[in-house]
């Protein structure tokens, strides 16, 4: 088991899924818990009223998380050494961890709980280096409707993404906070949620249609050479990427007609579900960034020797059964 984890991490994209327990409102609703997952790397359909039925019940991944498993855990055993990847500025300049699946599967409680454990690990790599001056720095951004909205100011501006030479494609005028301690982040999180609320008319109504993206970015230079001519130093980033609800996703795609109503369709969502399929098959045809702003800003993060690691959140219960299976689809195209 293990040498096959090892295996799957040298491929550019690694696909976990999560499972997460029924909440108190299912079990209280009678809701009955169909999937399990019956080892590592296997989660099970069981619908003992559906058996002889003819989609498949077993699908294999990289690795799956169990509901009794705790974030620290999928951290550790799924995220840690990709999120990680970035801090030493030489194996890689840019890691990704996306959290995909259905609106309440548990992206955010996912991705939350990384960007906190990564915030920790990477402040004690910098107490223990140093030799070298850091500067870690934190910014985010929503993307909802195509259109970038700094998470951190409560103006309502719209960002643009303008080519830069030697950085790549960027955020003009985002704010990038730095990082002072895990504290500062714990505040910083909380700015961004209450941001991402507002106009928020029902409960996660917004956040299922944007997408969130916080981004770290690690400035390291030796210190013997500071405010030198010669000093080099090294920038590095890392991505942790709260999509839309998937099920923007299938709806769109489903439901062409429903486009004149003014359904909003996911463009990013869409394009990001493609080039995943296409950097999968190992880059074949063309593929088009450009085609929305959310891989527009991660194409330098989605390809080359950047690390991915793409996290499927899922909902155990019976009455989610079709946006599950939607989510464990697009998790094998992703593999
Ligand atoms: P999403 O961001 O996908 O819409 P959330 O992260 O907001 O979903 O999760 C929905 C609810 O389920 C939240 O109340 C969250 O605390 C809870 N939850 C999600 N995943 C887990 C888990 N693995 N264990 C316990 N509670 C979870
Ligand atoms: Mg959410």
């Amino acid at each position: 088991q293990k040498v096959q984890l090892a295996a799957a991490r040298e491929e550019r994209i690694l696909v976990l899924v999560r499972l997460r327990p029924l909440s108190d409102q299912e079990i209280v609703a009678n809701e009955v818990a169909d999937w399990e997952c019956i080892n590592d790397s296997t989660i099970l359909y069981r619908n003992t009223l559906r058996e002889g039925s003819t989609f498949p019940s077993a699908y294999t991944f990289d690795r799956v998380f169990r509901g009794d498993c705790s974030t620290k855990q999928v951290y550790k055993e799924g995220a840690k050494e990709i999120a990680l990847s970035v801090v030493n500025g030489i194996n890689c300049e840019y890691a990704s961890i996306f959290a995909y699946g259905q609106t309440s599967s548990g992206k955010t409680y996912t991705m939350n709980g990384i960007t906190e454990y990564t915030v920790a690990d990477i402040f004690d790599y910098i107490n223990r280096h140093e030799e070298r001056a850091f500067v870690l720095k934190f910014s985010a951004i929503e993307i909802y409707n195509e259109a970038i909205r700094d998470l951190l100011t409560s103006d309502n501006t719209q960002l643009r993404l303008r080519d830069d030479p030697e950085r790549g494609t960027i955020v003009e005028k985002v704010t990038e906070e730095p990082l002072k301690d895990w504290d500062h982040l714990k505040e910083l999180l909380a700015i961004c949620e209450a941001q991402r609320r507002i106009g928020e008319t029902s409960l996660n109504e917004r956040s299922s249609r944007s997408h969130q993206i916080i981004r770290l970015t690690i400035e390291s230079s030796a210190r013997e050479f500071l405010g030198k001519e010669n000093s080099t130093s090294l920038a590095a980033s890392v991505n942790f990427i709260d999509l839309a609800g998937s099920e923007r996703a299938s709806q769109a795609l489903s439901t062409g007609a429903r486009l004149k109503e003014g359904c909003h369709i996911n463009r990013s969502l869409l394009t990001l579900s493609t080039v995943v399929r296409k950097l999968s098959k190992g880059r074949q045809g063309h593929i088009n960034y450009r085609d929305s702003k959310l891989t527009r800003l991660l194409q330098p993060c989605l390809g080359g020797n950047a690390r991915t690691a793409i996290i499927c959140t899922l909902s155990p219960a019976r009455s989610h059964v079709e946006q599950t299976r939607n989510t464990l689809l697009f998790a094998c195209c992703a593999k």
